[in-house]
């Protein structure tokens, strides 16, 4: 098998800012595997927290580990314990285990979906509105419910300057839920404290909100239990939870975890998820990180199992140079194509 290696970079059309920063653009690393006759496509967006800050160091990870081991589609759950054991970071690893998922499905000659076992999405897909002024979610908003037709919002809390500018700036998107009939979650990515929380969840509860994610710092896990207590809300964790192995930890806490393939090291670690998720009778969702259609569309081939979808970083690129998961009726739609779907636009 041979393997290739590139990195590029994305330039995205808004700025997304969240409790921990904010984000105009980003190198993401892209790798194909191909057995002669059919290629795969992965892809690792770069994070700190997911074991690799660069797109640079990303590959230098998998460079090592495939010195020494070889790949194959036969074994790819083999290959994702043996890389996870040999120090590749998840995110790292998520690019060689969707590219080899990618390579499966097309020797198949089946869509990834289908070989997993997966029906077709059928939940819209959520957009995510980062931390903003009022003013900005006056630019924004607009823009995603009539020009892209959404009708499901990620709102992104947690504001550095306190609670008081997050319901300044979620009172603004409900303006507009007097205007359209939207679904609202919140994420407020760990930015309150226990007393924030429930006093914002209370707050939020009476005003639209389905959920929220990650309401407390991940580390401060111990702290879930109370506000797991008479919640007005259901709470998911993210950034609490990385692998499947986690979920038992929490299980009694919390109402659902979400996945995002960086974290958990590709389609393996999300399948695995979703197995220990549903033995512990949790909701499921997938979000994602700065990605292009090629990891989305990887994505996208696990979401039909799952009970809410935030894919959408693609759309927020200017421009995405992959295709592979078309927004069909709000919905992030896998194709009725061998593989995941996802590739570069320019190789067709
Ligand atoms: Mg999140």
């Amino acid at each position: 098998m041979k393997i290739a290696y590139q990195i590029v970079y994305l330039k995205k059309r808004f700025p997304l800012r969240i409790s921990r920063g904010l984000r105009d653009g980003q190198h993401n690393l892209f790798i194909s595997i191909t057995d002669g006759a059919y290629v795969g496509w992965g892809e690792t967006s770069p994070g700190e927290s997911e074991g690799a800050s660069t797109a640079q160091e990303a590959q230098s990870q998998l460079e090592h580990f495939l010195d020494q081991y070889t790949v194959d589609v036969e074994a790819i759950y083999k290959t994702y314990d043996s890389a996870l054991k040999n120090g590749v970071s998840p995110c790292a690893l998520a690019a060689l285990d969707m590219a080899l998922w990618d390579l499966k499905a097309k020797k198949a000659n089946m869509p990834l979906y289908r070989l997993l076992g997966f029906k077709e999405p059928t939940k819209p897909t959520s957009i995510t509105l980062g931390i903003m002024t009022p003013e900005e979610a006056k630019e924004r908003l607009p823009l995603i419910l009539e020009q892209e037709g959404i009708r499901t919002l990620k709102v992104k809390l947690g504001n550095p300057e306190g609670i008081e500018a997050d319901k300044t700036m979620y009172n603004e998107v409900l303006e507009y839920h007097k205007g359209y009939p939207i679904s609202i979650r919140v994420d407020a990515n760990g930015g309150w404290n226990v007393d924030d929380a429930k006093h914002m969840m209370a707050w939020l509860s009476e005003r639209h909100c389905e959920y929220v994610e990650q309401p407390l710092k991940e580390g401060e896990e111990t702290y879930l239990p109370e506000l797991y207590k008479n919640r007005p809300l259901p709470i998911f964790v993210d950034e609490s939870c990385r692998f499947a192995t986690d979920i038992p930890k929490w299980a009694e806490a919390v109402d659902g975890v979400n996945m995002k393939l960086m974290k958990c090291g590709g389609i393996t670690g999300a399948l695995r998820i979703i197995a220990t998720a549903h033995a512990f009778g949790l909701k499921t969702m997938i979000g994602c990180m700065g990605e292009t259609s090629i990891s989305i569309a990887a994505g996208a081939a696990v979401s039909g199992a799952l009970d809410h979808i935030d894919l959408d970083s693609h759309l927020n690129l200017n421009p995405d140079p992959c295709k592979g998961a078309p927004l069909v009726n709000e919905i992030t739609m896998p194709l009725e194509v061998p593989g995941h779907g996802g590739q570069f636009k320019s190789h067709s």
